[in-house]
């Protein structure tokens, strides 16, 4: 079975995430989103990383073989602990790709057998950021635009 791990802050997850999950679902036969986070400090991110992974369950509800989980640490660790081969990507911008491809070698060099595998942003989904959603949320703006269908975002933010 090929599995493939889609790591990111997802804080929270918006329809540029679910785009690139239903794109790498169908490269591999399972996904584990797996929502990063900073164990060392507290406070970090706007929703808390268990809120993160029930926004993440109720988007993506209606897709099969996905599975959400938390870590923190280095990617490659929990790649390594699940025996995973895959980190999935997604770029939208050549910042993103800078950024990406620098961190894919130095995986590359601390875990050869680990590939990352990057996926381009859909053309209508390539502005759409977490930053954006946490500023139309914060200023009380309509945030469902850039979220995936089935997620109420007003329930978790307090
Ligand atoms: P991180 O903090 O690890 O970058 P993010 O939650 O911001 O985490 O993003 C996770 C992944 O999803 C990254 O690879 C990012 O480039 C990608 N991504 C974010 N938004 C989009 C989008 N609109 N279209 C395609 N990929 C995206």
């Amino acid at each position: 079975m090929r599995t493939a791990i889609f790591p990111g802050s997802f804080d929270p997850f918006t329809v540029g995430h679910y785009d690139v999950l239903e794109q790498a679902l169908k490269l591999f036969d399972k996904v584990i989103v797996a929502v990063g986070y900073n164990a060392t400090k507290k406070g970090n991110g706007y929703f808390d990383p268990e809120v993160r992974v029930k926004i993440i369950e109720e988007a993506t509800k209606n897709l099969n073989n996905v599975e959400v989980c938390t870590y923190s640490g280095l990617t490659i660790r929990l790649c390594q602990k699940l025996g995973v081969n895959y980190i999935i990507r997604g770029l939208r911008t050549t910042t993103d790709f800078e950024l990406e491809s620098v961190i894919s070698q130095a995986n590359k060099k601390m875990a050869p057998e680990i590939n990352t595998i990057f996926i381009p942003a859909s053309q209508e989904y390539s502005f759409v950021s977490s930053t954006v959603v946490r500023d139309v949320l914060i200023h009380g703006g309509d945030a469902s635009l850039f979220l995936p269908e089935g997620v109420d975002i007003e329930k978790y933010n307090q």
